[in-house]
């Protein structure tokens, strides 16, 4: 149902828009419009660049809006198609959620040809650009309700190769953290779909809130760039950390539900330990406060593991299965690429 305005096909740059169909009350014949650009030059990979998964995530919609209009196809070898907001109505919204049917997109894959907007733009991805395409990059970050320390991540698919592969291509970003995660809150994934399909996925959390440090852009368009030269569907040399004078960077995991820190009750979240930060099993990661009875004593959010503060709640106000903290292990690349 999603007609698509520019060529995927042939050399050349071209910018156009996938258009979903979408009635509604004052728009009989309305189409809602999401931005796509296609840059090729000769035999290469194809190279497919998502932002605005989740619409409050704007640090990739950024780093693509540049790269779309900054790179020419004389630096380009194969094809990158680039969508920066692929959840177009929440992005305007700056919701993580579609304003118009309620819908995660990373929650409605494969998706319907004839569903609701959300579910026919995760159809179209999973029919047309997943299969056009090598390397799937969807880069996310926390949005309004988390905060990650930088980095770049990936789920441990089962296929040896292709996991290589992923980890090769995730350690390219050159984050401080890399991060292996587990899905603890529901299936239907955007990378899920396109690992299936057998794609090198490349996915991230660049930070998270609302307001987005200079040093966090830079990370996201430096990594991003890196990347596709990595890739070899932009010409240049790849850096690695080593030759930019880093330490290597810190691999973790958190695969286990332990790692994963729910709100036991509902108040205001109170963190006792900085992102990035190493704990020990027992330590008190933060509290929950309660509002309505301040004699109580907080609530004590204890570390189930020892590990990372990988990730925690953006906003303060909690309500009970939040999730407020992450905690994940360093592993090393021998050890991913065995488990
Ligand atoms: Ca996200």
């Amino acid at each position: 149902m999603i007609h698509t305005s520019v060529d995927l096909h042939g050399d050349g740059k071209r910018q156009g828009f996938l258009q979903v169909p979408y009635s509604h009350n004052l728009g009989g014949w309305a189409n809602v419009m999401v931005p796509i650009t296609v840059i090729a030059r000769g035999p290469g990979p194809t190279v497919l660049c998502l932002g605005g998964n989740h619409g409050d995530e704007y640090q990739g919609q950024v780093a693509l809006m540049r790269l779309a209009r900054e790179v020419g196809p004389e630096e380009v070898t194969g094809r990158l198609i680039i969508v920066p907001a692929l959840n177009m109505p929440a992005a305007k919204a700056a919701t993580r959620l579609s304003p118009l049917d309620g819908m995660n997109l990373n929650r409605a894959f494969p998706g319907l040809p004839e569903g609701a907007v959300t579910s026919q733009i995760a159809h179209y991805l999973s029919t047309v650009l997943f299969p056009a395409a090598d390397v799937v990059i969807d880069i996310h970050s926390g949005g309004r309700s988390m905060e990650f320390v930088p980095c770049s991540h990936m789920h441990l698919v089962a296929d040896r190769e292709q996991r290589r592969r992923m980890l090769a291509a995730m350690l390219a970003w050159n984050t401080d953290f890399s991060f292996l995660y587990a899905d603890i809150a529901g299936t239907g994934l955007l990378p899920v779909e396109a690992e299936n399909q057998g794609k090198v996925v490349v996915t991230t959390e660049l930070g998270g809130g609302e307001a987005i440090p200079a040093r966090v852009h830079r990370i996201t368009q430096r990594g991003l760039r890196n990347v596709l030269v990595h890739s070899r569907v932009l010409v240049g040399t790849a850096e690695t950390r080593a030759s930019l004078g880093l330490p290597p960077t810190i691999l973790t995991q958190a695969l286990d539900r332990d790692d994963y820190l729910l709100a036991p009750e509902s108040g205001i979240l109170e963190m006792a330990v900085d992102l990035g930060a190493r704990v020990t099993r027992g330590d008190t990661i933060g509290w929950i406060h309660h509002l309505e009875r301040p004699d109580r004593a907080p609530e004590r959010i204890a570390a189930a593991t020892d590990g990372y503060l990988i990730t925690m709640r953006a906003p303060c106000l909690t309500t009970q299965g939040d999730c407020v903290a992450v905690i994940a292990q360093e592993v090393s690349a021998a050890g991913v690429l065995e488990a």
